[in-house]
């Protein structure tokens, strides 16, 4: 069956890895991103993709009425748009914070809370939320990020027990460290030093993020909801 995706940030990295997925799988998927542009051969293979700045809740309220006139209603939801500013705590400016805040956090907020207007209506839904194993035990040098992942855990639980009885599930996936741009910016020294810590030994593959997604969006996860899906290669046991 084929169900209306949409994955947000989902033009690289752990996005455009779990947008494959769930096209291979023959679902209509349509991706949000902001900058740059997405992949010929993705969109060459029916994936929509609408340029949309989740801090902008007028570029979201525009976004989803696209992917509802191509698609239809979001059935599926997986908020993976996210951003670091890395600083020590002395050093971090409020904007530094707030900005982390309002694309992790804020944004999340923009893109479920619309999502859930077609959920509801639709009486199903699914919606998993990209956190991170940093959101869960901390990082020097990411107290906003951290903030920001940790606060995704509490909103997904929260909205689990406000909206169970609608038959609507959300879950958040916690990764490790993935092979993305995101970590691209790390030394050869951090690097090394991070999967010297890592139970597997290595960082994950954007694609084994992808396939906790799938299954959480599937319906082998109709009776998961409220969990924190730790893909971290043992780093946080
Ligand atoms: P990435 O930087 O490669 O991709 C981030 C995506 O988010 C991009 O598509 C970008 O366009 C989008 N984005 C950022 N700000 C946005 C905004 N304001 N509006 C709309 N889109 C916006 O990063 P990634 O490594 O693929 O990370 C994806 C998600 O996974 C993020 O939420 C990140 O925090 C999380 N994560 C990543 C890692 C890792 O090691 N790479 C680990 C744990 C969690």
């Amino acid at each position: 069956m084929s169900r209306s995706v949409l994955v947000t940030g989902g033009n690289r990295g752990i996005g455009l890895a779990i947008a494959r997925a769930f096209a291979d799988a023959g679902d209509k998927v349509a991706i949000t991103y902001r900058s740059g542009e997405p992949p010929k051969d993705l969109t060459a293979a029916g994936v929509l993709a609408v340029k949309c700045d989740i801090t902008d809740a007028e570029m979201v309220e525009q976004a989803y009425k696209e992917i509802e006139e191509k698609h239809g209603a979001v059935e599926v939801l997986v908020a993976n748009a996210g951003i670091t500013k890395d600083q020590l705590l002395m050093r971090m400016s409020e904007e530094d914070f707030t900005s982390v805040l309002d694309t992790n956090l804020t944004g999340t907020f923009r893109v479920v809370k619309r999502a859930n207007r077609g959920m509801l209506r639709a009486k199903k839904g699914r919606v998993v939320l990209i956190s991170s194993v940093v959101g869960l035990y901390g990082s020097p040098g990411q107290a906003n990020y951290a903030a920001s992942k940790a606060g995704l855990v509490g909103f997904a639980r929260s909205l689990a027990r406000e909206l169970g009885s609608r038959n609507l599930t959300f879950n958040v996936v916690a990764p490790g460290f993935v092979d993305t741009d995101m970590t691209q910016v790390l030394t050869d020294e951090q690097r090394a030093n991070i999967v010297s810590q890592v139970p597997l030994g290595r960082y994950a593959k954007p694609e084994e993020i992808a396939a906790t997604v799938r299954f959480l969006a599937s319906d082998d996860a109709s009776y998961i909801t409220g969990a924190v899906i730790p893909v971290d290669g043992g780093l946080g046991m």
